[in-house]
This record gives C-alpha cells, sequence and structure tokens, in this order.
C-alpha cells in the first residue's frame, strides 16, 4: 500500500480484517464518483469523465488498487490507467470500434483458434479493474454481447465449454490453450480447477497459459489455494499484465513469491503508455524488478488502436527508440519483445520488422511475409 494514500483511506475500510479477503475486495469494487471521492481527491475532469463515460464503459475498481493512487496527484500512474479523462471519449478516424484477430472462433465465440498450434479461450469477461486503454472496457450490446474480439457476458456457459472442448479434441494441432477474459482469475477455484483439468483432459493439449491482471490489481486472489491448483496442473504459465514500478508492491512480491515456491513460471506483458511508462527510467526499473522477483518480462506491447485511447498511444517511432535505449542498459533475459496486436497477429516491432514509415502509417511485415498498414500517431505541434 502507498503511504501517501494511507491517511485519506475511510479508516472503516482499513481495519477491516477482509481488506486481504480478495472476494471482499470484488464484492466493494468502487464504481462510481462518490465512492471514489471517499479515498482521493477528484479533479473536475475526473468526475466529469467518470460521469460522461457510464454507458459506453465500464468502470470498476478494487479498493486495494485504489489504495496505490496518490490521492493528490492527478497524474499518479496508478490512477492515470485507470481513472477516465475527457479523451476518452473522443474517437479518432483511425481507431477501431471492433478489434477482431484473424482465426477461427468456435463456442460462440469463446474459442478462438489464433494460430496454428495455439488457441485462446475466453472464460470471462468482467475484470477487477477496467483499464482505461483496453478495448475490454467498451459496453456492448448486451443483446449479441459483441464486443470488438471479446464478449461481455460473464462465464463461459455450460455448453460452450463442452463445444470448446470438441474442438480442441478435432484439432490436434493446438498444443497450448491460452485462458484469458476479462480477467479469468475472477472465477473462483472450484470452476478453474474444472477447466483446468478438462483441458488437461484432450491429449493432445501440453500446456496452459493464463493472462491476468491480478498480481497489480488484486493480488490477494493468489491464495495458497490457488497456487497449490496451479502447482497441480503443470506446466501452467501465468503471464501478469504489470505497466509501472508502482505496481510492485509487498503484496505483489508476496503473490509472485507464493506462486513461485509453487513451481508456476511467471512472466509479464507491459503495454506501453504515453506519460505512465514511457521513459526509458521507468521501464528500466520495471522490467529489472520483474527479473529481480522471477517474472521474466515477455513482451512490451504497443497500445491497441481502439477507441477513444489515442491520449494513451506513444508513435511506434519513440517506441522503437525506446526498446533500443533499453537493449543497451538491461540483462538480455530482462528484455521483453515490442510487438503490435493486428487483424494478422501479433508483429514484433523490431528495425527490420518496420517496411516504411509516413506521418500517418507504418507499413508493418509480419512473420509469413504478410504485410499490414498499421497507423501511425500523428503528433501535433501546439501552438
Ligand atoms: S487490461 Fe486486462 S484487466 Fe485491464 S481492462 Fe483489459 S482485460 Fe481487463
Amino acid at each position: 500500500m502507498n503511504d501517501a494514500s494511507l491517511s485519506r483511506l475511510p479508516q472503516s475500510f482499513l481495519s477491516l480484517p477482509q481488506w486481504n479477503d480478495w472476494q471482499w475486495q470484488v464484492l466493494n469494487q468502487i464504481r462510481s464518483v462518490a465512492d471514489l471521492d471517499r479515498w482521493i481527491s477528484l479533479s473536475v475532469e475526473e468526475k466529469r469523465a467518470v460521469q460522461n463515460s457510464a454507458g459506453r464503459f465500464q468502470f470498476a475498481l478494487t479498493p486495494y488498487w485504489v489504495s496505490l493512487m496518490d490521492p493528490d496527484d492527478f497524474f499518479c500512474p496508478i490512477r492515470r490507467q485507470s481513472i477516465p479523462m475527457d479523451e476518452e471519449l473522443r474517437v479518432h478516424p483511425y481507431e477501431a470500434s471492433d478489434f477482431k484477430a484473424s482465426g477461427i472462433r468456435a463456442a460462440n465465440g469463446r474459442l478462438h483458434h489464433s494460430a496454428a498450434d495455439r488457441a485462446e479461450l475466453f472464460v470471462h469477461s468482467q475484470c477487477a479493474v477496467y483499464c482505461r486503454y483496453c478495448p475490454q472496457r467498451k459496453v456492448t450490446d448486451a443483446a449479441t454481447g459483441e464486443s470488438g474480439s471479446r464478449l461481455n457476458f460473464a462465464t463461459l456457459t455450460d455448453p460452450e465449454w463442452q463445444e470448446a472442448l470438441l474442438y480442441l479434441e478435432k484439432h490436434p494441432q493446438i498444443r497450448e490453450v491460452v485462458i484469458t477474459g476479462g480477467e479469468p482469475l475472477l472465477l473462483n477455484d472450484e470452476i478453474l480447477r474444472r477447466i483446468f483439468s478438462g483441458l488437461k483432459a484432450v491429449p493432445s493439449i501440453r500446456t496452459l497459459r493464463i493472462e491476468t491482471r491480478v498480481l497489480s490489481v488484486l493480488p490477494q486472489r493468489i491464495t495458497p489455494e490457488l497456487a497449490r491448483i496451479l502447482k497441480a496442473v503443470q506446466p501452467v504459465y501465468l503471464v501478469a499484465h504489470v505497466n509501472h514500478p508502482r505496481e510492485m508492491t509487498r503484496e505483489f512480491c508476496e503473490a509472485a513469491r507464493l506462486l513461485s515456491e509453487h513451481d508456476v513460471p511467471l512472466a509479464a506483458e507491459t503495454v506501453l503508455l504515453k506519460e505512465i511508462n514511457d521513459k526509458t527510467a521507468v521501464l528500466s526499473e520495471l522490467f529489472f524488478s520483474l527479473y529481480e522477483k522471477k517474472v521474466r518480462p515477455y513482451r512490451l506491447r504497443h497500445c491497441i488502436p481502439s477507441q477513444g485511447t489515442d491520449h494513451f498511444r506513444t508513435s511506434i517511432a519513440a517506441g522503437l527508440r525506446l526498446i533500443e535505449s533499453l537493449r543497451s542498459s538491461l540483462p538480455g533475459l530482462a528484455l521483453p519483445e515490442y510487438v503490435a496486436e493486428t487483424l494478422g497477429g501479433k508483429i514484433p516491432l523490431r528495425t527490420e520488422s518496420v517496411l516504411s514509415r509516413s506521418r500517418k502509417r507504418v507499413l508493418l511485415r509480419n512473420h509469413e511475409g504478410k504485410v499490414f498498414v498499421y497507423p501511425e500517431k500523428v503528433f501535433q505541434v501546439s501552438s
């Protein structure tokens, strides 16, 4: 917990023994200006943006995550990631309303056969905290559940689960299933146990991977029981989404240690975010600290050009410069790959994968030699 926030936290919360109970944290998610105002000093813009985004974008924060915020600093990297700003409601022409990567979809879209040997299983669509740069925060049509590449109805249903298993059995070339969401670890232990054992019962599935944000926003979820469940289904890799060194609290490190003691290999994915972590010093500290805690920095993702996220995006040129400067200051094992998520899958951003650049567009080549047009961030010079 951030010391600066202690003085402002409602004392009634601080003294609660339930603070370390992940289900209590979820039940007490902060979802309104009135609730948030009790914890931090909100700016006029933040209040307006939270209210104006209602009905278009999801907004929820765990009390734990709010406790990491600097209550008086509008530029605090924790609050910038999760409290809306006016820019979120401005849609730029290049920002997609729908971000559907190529691949085959089965089980009502819950299973995405995204690469020859890999499939993603969307087990749960809700999140503990909604990150303002993520397409998943979009409120979708309840009737259709469509939300870009994701779905907006909570948990995988039984028929969808059976259909997903059937698809996996019929496609033995799939060796790995990536369990994702929303936040897959919001599901309770019993459901997770059932999903893991069902997947491991498919003879061709050799590895599982879980994509999660809980180490940063809800580290209480990594309980000794969950660690034991994960140990029992080895090999299961856990990829934690972490964006800033301030997320690496005592609770984060304790959760990482518990997983590591249970032989769960840990990796980290980071989203490159303008004015949050787009400095060599910030990323160098983040990646080295992760490496030190035995969490391998795996991927630095360029912020997806989804609606209302322009203010979070740097240019690819700036990202390439950053990764080059990190290359000289970090051990190779602590240096993640910089990637862009495109309709043709994730493309590593290296100088040689960038075919050409103009003010508005970058031409990228993927591993198959296919070329994709990717929007470049256009900087306006203010007068
Ligand atoms: S980044 Fe992860 S936790 Fe954040 S909104 Fe997206 S899916 Fe949810």
